[in-house]
């Protein structure tokens, strides 16, 4: 297949980010880690505090005071650490200075993701023949997790105002990448944010399901893959299948 040609009926493969490119839960667990860690080291009362309990307390009540904001992770881990400082520290300029020092601690170990085997060959692979982009509803940051180089369009929860399966973030990319839904596939974990989503705007998808789960409905995806070599063959059998 020649180089993004204007006969290949697709023309972008659009990848969800935590859980598809990279072990998500591996990635936030450690990241957790880090910041326990680094709270462990200089704030050892609030460490303390944040582990027994009162981490999870702020969370629950920041959703209550601000469901409006439920689609932006960072604001709600910066308000956790905010008001966790807060409490203990009374002069609000420091408590500030802290709680964003904890949050650096998070996402610096945030976006040191565990990529799947070969999911930046394939990428890189790909990218000769489409455009790439991502859609995330997570905050990793495209630049620090080296995935820039191969990237056409970044859209995430944050930027957008809404999170998957909220159709939103589809509908912008199409829009800047002045294409048809049918001259895109979009690759995810998610059987609703990513497949039925992508689906009820008319994109081709393909679930990607390293974990091997059971598709929740009745009737399954149209297309499922485990790893990204198969992937890459399915990605080529749509085009073959829309000539
Ligand atoms: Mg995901």
């Amino acid at each position: 297949m020649k180089t993004k040609s204007s006969e290949n009926p697709i023309k972008l493969i659009s990848f969800d980010l935590d859980d598809t490119l990279w072990d998500g839960q591996k990635t936030i667990h450690t990241a957790q880690q880090a910041m326990q860690n680094w709270l462990t080291r200089y704030h050892p009362l609030i460490a303390e505090q944040a582990l027994n309990g009162r981490y999870l307390e702020l969370r629950k009540e920041i959703t209550n005071d601000h469901p409006e904001l439920s689609y932006n992770l960072t604001f709600t881990r910066k308000e956790i650490l905010r008001r966790l400082f807060t409490e203990n520290i009374h002069t609000k300029d420091k408590a500030l200075f802290h709680a964003e020092s904890a949050f650096n601690a998070f996402f610096e170990a945030r976006n040191q993701v565990f990529y799947f085997d070969d999911a930046l060959k394939v990428i890189g692979e790909l990218k000769t023949d489409f455009q790439i982009a991502a859609l995330t509803n997570g905050n990793a940051d495209i630049n620090a997790t080296g995935l820039k180089p191969y990237i056409d369009y970044f859209y995430s929860a944050e930027l957008i105002g809404a999170a998957k399966p909220d159709t939103r973030m589809f509908k912008v990319l199409l829009k800047d990448a002045g294409l048809k839904p049918e001259e895109c596939i979009h690759i995810g974990d998610h059987p609703e944010h990513d497949i039925i989503s992508a689906q009820s705007m008319g994109m081709h998808t393909i679930w990607l399901n390293t974990q091997e789960k059971k598709w929740p409905g009745n009737s399954g995806p149209k297309w499922e893959v485990q790893t990204f070599p198969q992937l890459q063959q399915v990605i080529y059998k749509i085009c073959l299948h829309c000539t």
